[in-house]
């Protein structure tokens, strides 16, 4: 029997590092890659950049089949943002954790809202700056931008990291190792436990619990 895959949000206002923590966590070299993990791919009506793949970045759709979806409650959540409609489809994501896939959903909180009210045994995870001056830092990047660009994605990331005690877990990327650490902790605590223990270990406790010892 194949133990059904664990579902997990990962939310972070941007510079947090997320991204670089979710690469780290799938290599095969990680310390969670006893199990099949995966990143979903989600649905958007926006123009793929250069050098983003269709199937790979993102499913790019039109905004007619997108609103189909939506019609046909194919999604888990789904938002517009700067006018582009994103959204995680459901039946794509039942399918990976029904061959046993742990499956991650890299959204914000709105998403993450929505995506617990449908399905509440979703584990969700917050990563934050370790400070407000740090996040600047990562935020100013190469120093390219505009203080007034600089400013508005302090107020994003500021509005993402009001919603912290929504998240079940809090992870702050100082030191990425620890972060990592902290991350695939989190991701094998959900694989030890009992419920899904009994399934993967089925054949174990069952010789365990075996009546054939002989009485003297
Ligand atoms: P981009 O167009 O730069 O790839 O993404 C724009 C924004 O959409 C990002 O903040 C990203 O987190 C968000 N986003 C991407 N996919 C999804 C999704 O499936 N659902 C939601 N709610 N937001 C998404």
């Amino acid at each position: 029997m194949i133990v059904p895959g664990n579902l997990f949000i990962l939310s972070a206002p941007s510079g947090a590092g997320k991204s670089s923590l979710i690469k780290a966590l799938l290599k095969p070299e990680s310390l969670a890659s006893a199990r099949p993990m995966q990143v979903s791919v989600s649905h958007t009506t926006r123009d793929p950049r250069p050098g983003e793949n269709n199937g790979e970045h993102y499913h790019f759709v039109s905004v007619e089949a997108f609103k189909a979806q939506i019609a046909n409650n194919a999604f888990y959540e789904y938002a517009e943002v700067f006018g582009n409609y994103y959204g995680t489809s459901e039946a794509a994501i039942d399918a990976q954790l029904a061959q046993g896939i742990d499956v991650f959903l890299d959204i914000d909180w709105q998403g993450a809202q929505q995506v617990r009210m449908k399905k509440p045994s979703v584990t969700t995870i917050f990563i934050s700056p370790p400070s407000k001056e740090e996040l600047e830092n990562r935020l100013r990047g190469r120093g390219q931008d505009s203080e007034e660009v600089i400013a508005s994605r302090m107020e994003q990331a500021q509005a993402e990291c009001s919603h912290y005690k929504e998240f079940d877990y809090i992870i702050v990327n100082d030191d990425f190792d620890q972060a990592l650490l902290d991350l695939t902790t989190i991701v094998n605590n959900q694989r030890l436990k009992c419920r899904q223990q009994s399934i993967a270990q089925q054949a174990l406790f069952s010789k365990l619990l075996e009546n054939d010892h002989k009485k003297a």
